[in-house]
């Protein structure tokens, strides 16, 4: 492998999965730099349950792109691992691993994605306090082995409520942005729930409902087939009733008067946070965060997969909130890039 043959593709979610099998589909080495033990992402290593809008699981859907590249001659790939330092320019970088392998790459993908807002940052909302309060990551994995229960006794919950910008749309906790899919996997997640537990009803805690684009038949489903609640509601908290329930405290925006409703379990729709180790990451890789803490790309509309360093490409969550469809797109966009940046510089070469 030589630097003029070679893209170096940090992070192995959906985009970076799709970077590296657009690259290798065109002949060129790419080579994955993933800090986890197994490859996939977010869908994976938080174990999500049906996509959207697909409906198929994301361990069959995610797992196609994984054996994608597992399978391909041309990918080679380190687990475990990070980027620890990089030289030189574009067309010839040299990064040394967190295991001491040096790799020599023309450009670069970064698919480094994002973090899931952590719920404890509104401990008025209840979670970290009592059991039978989880995020959605928590529920994908509930979904995922078939069953509905409370996890604080095992009943079977007469009353979900999932409650939707959770660490997103809030000025007081630094997060202004749409985490953008939230509102359609809340939905989804409750059209899963009534599929596996018919005798619950699931409540959904809005200020907007933003299922964008084609996405809005998930909200018409769900109230015409699934009989979802939507209710229009600013929360000021969720407590613990003497009998054990959760009671979800606010008021109804839409008439103007407080309610409070006793659930047995209450969901966080929690927002995609810039990846925390973004700061690292831009020191490491020479390359600007935008002012929320994501990765900045070079130029709006000419350059929308470059980083503002040349030779370094960037795709998906890492940029803002995003789709897995949109994030593999732009894996496509950034590796193709990445390619053409070392056919350019064959060209000056030769
Ligand atoms: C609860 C929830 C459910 C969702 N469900 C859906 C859905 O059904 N459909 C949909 O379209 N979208 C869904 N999303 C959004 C989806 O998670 C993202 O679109 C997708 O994960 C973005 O892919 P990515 O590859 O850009 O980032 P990620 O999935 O975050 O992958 C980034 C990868 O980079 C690695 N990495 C990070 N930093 C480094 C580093 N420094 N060095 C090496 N590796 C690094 C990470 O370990 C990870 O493997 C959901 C989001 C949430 C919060
Ligand atoms: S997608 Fe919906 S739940 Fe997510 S932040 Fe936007 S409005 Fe809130």
């Amino acid at each position: 492998m030589s630097a003029q043959d070679t893209v170096l593709v940090v992070g192995a979610g959906p985009s970076g999965l799709s970077a590296a099998a657009t690259i290798a589909s065109m002949g060129t080495k790419a080579v994955i730099v993933e800090k986890e033990d197994i490859l996939g992402g977010a869908p994976i290593i938080s174990g999500y349950a049906k996509l959207v809008p697909s409906g198929e699981w994301a361990k069959d859907a995610i797992g196609r792109m994984v054996s994608r590249v597992e399978r391909d001659g041309n990918v080679a790939i380190h687990k475990s691992t990070k980027v620890t330092m990089l030289e030189g320019e574009a067309g010839n970088f040299t990064a040394t691993l967190s295991n001491g392998e040096k790799v020599e790459a023309g450009s670069i993908v970064l698919g480094t994605g994002f973090t899931h807002f952590d719920s404890i940052n509104k401990p008025e909302w209840g979670f970290g306090t009592y059991e039978d309060v989880l995020t959605t990551t928590q529920l994908e994995q509930m979904v995922g082995t078939g069953q509905i229960r409370c996890p604080s006794d095992g009943r079977v919950p007469e009353r979900i409520a999932i409650l939707l910008c959770v660490g997103s749309r809030d000025r007081q906790i630094g997060r202004e942005w749409c985490s953008k899919i939230c509102c359609t996997v809340s939905i989804n997640l409750a059209m899963e729930i009534k599929e596996i537990s018919p005798s619950t009803d699931v409540f959904i805690y809005y200020m907007d409902i933003r299922t964008f684009g084609l996405y809005e038949e998930f909200y018409w489903k769900s109230q015409e087939e699934f009989k979802t609640k939507y209710i229009k509601a600013r929360i000021a908290e969720v407590t613990r009733s003497p009998d054990g329930r959760l009671l979800v405290k606010g008021e109804d925006t839409l008439v103007k008067r407080p309610i409070v409703i006793p659930m047995d379990i209450v969901v966080h729709a929690i927002g995609m946070d810039p990846n925390v180790l973004n700061a690292e990451i831009a020191k490491t890789f020479g390359i600007d965060l935008e002012k929320h803490g994501f990765i900045d790309r070079a130029e709006q509309y000419t350059n929308s997969q470059g980083t503002t360093r040349k030779g370094i490409y960037v795709c998906g969550a890492a940029t803002g909130p995003e789709t897995i469809d949109d994030s593999i797109t732009q894996g496509q966009s950034a590796g193709s890039r990445a390619v053409g940046d070392l056919y350019r510089q064959q060209e000056m070469v030769s």
